[in-house]
């Protein structure tokens, strides 16, 4: 690596987010050296976003470093882990120190709020390709799992879905509406709020958790396969935001709920005997909770229409290959 390119990592990373004291090396050396914490189990997640794949190649510098690590938030929250650590593998196309800069202050900044330190990376040249690995903390046993879901148990959603799969519609000129909404759909594309409190509150409360990145349907169905059950969810439970209605009319606005990615709200489910415990969570004013549906014993996903109709809708959501 060349000298100036290891100032622009002295200049942008190194300031690392939040200061950890469980950090006894951080970035400046061939590797970090991280205290483990007594009676957790540390929870490691990766994610990999691509110019032109993930995200749009007009998106700004600061969009693309908070996604990088919103990413991971999310899978963690899912785990039901609070933050610790990141490293940044990223490549970058130049050194463009405006870019750096923006990419440094996105990513940072989320980091801090979330009191994650920044302790390691690589740089190398090449298309832009961010690769955020996180670390968190869970007490011994209790991290939440896809597996788990029992019949009966409810079917949960946080926030509202299919936003930002619409945002990105009216990001790259497929979707018209007006302004508010529209800007308020984009937001939830470019800046969506990992759930990170939630899944660490529910912690002994869930049966199963997921984050929904890839549309609720085909995120749900992995709860449902890796517990062995189905579920039944109610369409006309779903929640969706009034700007997602003012862009997309009836059923569209229902699909891009049940299909469409990039929400990073969490799904889970919560045996009946300990539902009522979700009540000191909206107690606080937390993020929304909306019961959409059951897990039943019979495998597969089914859609109750408003009539009490049940269909068997196929939505693919998002897949790479
Ligand atoms: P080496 O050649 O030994 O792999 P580097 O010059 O790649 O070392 O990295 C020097 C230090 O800077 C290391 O602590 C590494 O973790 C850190 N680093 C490199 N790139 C990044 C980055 N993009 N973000 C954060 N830390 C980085
Ligand atoms: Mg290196």
């Amino acid at each position: 690596m060349s000298v100036s390119e290891f100032e622009l990592i002295d200049r942008y990373f190194r300031r690392g987010g939040a200061r950890r004291d469980d950090v006894a090396i951080g970035i400046g050396d061939d590797g970090a050296v991280l205290r483990p914490r007594p009676g957790h189990e540390l929870v490691l997640v990766t994610d990999t976003i691509v110019a032109g794949v993930h995200f749009p190649v007009t998106m700004s510098a600061g969009d693309v470093g908070y996604r990088a690590l919103a990413v991971n938030l999310s899978d963690l929250a899912a785990m039901g882990a609070e933050p610790a650590w990141c490293s940044l593998a990223l490549t970058v196309p130049q050194a463009d120190e405006t870019w750096l800069h923006g990419f440094a202050d996105g990513l940072l900044g989320l980091a801090e709020r979330f009191d994650m330190q920044l302790v390691g990376g690589d740089t190398t040249r090449g298309p832009l390709t961010v690769t955020v690995t996180a670390h968190g903390w869970v007490p011994a046993g209790q991290s939440l799992r896809r597996a788990g879901a029992g019949a009966g148990d409810g079917v949960y959603v946080t926030g509202t879905l299919g936003d930002a799969a619409a945002g990105l519609r009216v990001l790259v000129g497929e979707t018209e509406c007006d302004a508010d909404s529209g800007s308020a759909l984009t937001r939830r594309f470019l800046r969506p709020e990992p759930r990170v409190a939630l899944g660490q509150f529910l912690r002994g409360i869930a049966s199963s958790a997921i984050d929904v990145s890839d549309g609720l349907a085909a995120d749900l169905r992995h709860v449902l396969e890796a517990s062995g059950r189905g579920a039944e969810v109610d369409l006309a439970r779903l929640p969706i935001s009034a700007s997602l209605r003012a862009c997309e009319r009836g059923d569209a606005a229902i699909e891009r709920a049940l299909g469409g990615g990039d929400d990073y709200e969490l799904c889970f489910t919560v045996p009946p005997g300990r539902e009522s415990a979700l009540g000191a969570w909206r107690a606080q004013d937390g993020v929304p909770l909306t019961r959409i549906g059951t897990v039943v014993a019979r495998p597969g996903l089914r859609f109750v229409e408003a009539g009490g109709r049940v269909v068997d809708r196929h939505i693919a959501g998002y897949a790479h290959f």
